[in-house]
């Protein structure tokens, strides 16, 4: 008989050191934000937590095969070396374990065609696993939108214009403009990666969602805002995560 299975979706964690996590003072560990895990119940999925750890591309493979997607969520920044950089004074976050492990999960999928959504960091990493550049440090070069440009303080919403027919404009009813965007980030992405289409940006011009220049190789949506902090209660930031689900279903259904 069937077994009715909701579509499997891996999360990349967030390393912390021994000592990070209240009450583990000997022991390395990983976190993941419970909003990440609430929205892709909510779209009727479940999930996989993957712990972070230096990957080589055959074992991300072998990862990514058991699941129905993929999902790489919001963090620190991305080591600038990645994409041939010195780091800017603002830089934050950094670590060698996170860009090892996610850059090869990025590539892996994008190889595969597994669903995939990248979150603020994860579009970061998304962009420079296949070849692009990023913006260190978005008050250098933006100054008409505030991104919420400090780790700690000042998040806020801003609007994303949203590019006609693109996946983006398709997951959310075909608006033209998403009026609330949670934004937490000092950077975003400078040159885009071979691969890639610009499906998403502010009125000051920095790219906010993309996607494949593909589409039929599979889905895939990248965006450098925070839809997970407010699916609660704005269901046009649920639809990027039930867009999400609905193609791993697809995918879960292609595979048998
Ligand atoms: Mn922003």
């Amino acid at each position: 008989m069937p077994v009715f299975r909701r579509p499997l979706i891996a999360l990349g964690c967030r390393p912390r050191n021994a000592g990070e996590v209240a009450g583990w003072r000997e022991t390395d560990a990983a976190v993941m934000q419970a909003t990440y895990i609430d929205s892709l119940w909510r779209a009727g999925g479940t999930e996989a937590m993957l712990f972070p750890r230096a990957l080589g591309e055959h074992e991300a493979e072998a990862y990514l095969s058991r699941v129905d997607g993929l999902i790489l969520v919001g963090g620190g920044d991305v080591e600038p070396f990645r994409y041939g950089q010195e780091p800017h004074p603002k830089a934050y976050g950094l670590s060698r374990v996170s860009d090892d492990f996610e850059l090869v999960l990025a590539r892996a999928a994008f190889r595969m065609g597994i669903p995939f959504f990248a979150i603020c960091r994860g579009v970061q990493i998304l962009n420079v696993a296949l070849g692009g550049t990023l913006h260190q440090h978005l008050p250098d070069v933006s100054h008409t939108v505030s991104h919420g440009a400090t780790p700690e303080g000042d998040a806020g919403t801003h609007a994303v214009d949203v590019e006609p027919k693109s996946l983006l404009s398709r997951s959310v009813g075909r608006l033209s403009r998403l009026d609330a965007c949670f934004s937490a980030h000092h950077q975003a992405i400078d040159r885009l990666a071979p691969g890639l289409v610009v499906s998403g940006r502010t009125a000051d011009g920095v790219v906010e969602a993309v996607e494949r220049d593909r589409p039929a190789d599979g889905w895939l949506l990248g965006v450098q805002w925070h839809p997970e902090r407010t699916t609660h209660v704005d269901h046009q930031q649920q639809s990027l995560f039930d867009a999400l689900v609905t193609a791993a279903g697809e995918h879960m259904l292609a595979q048998r």
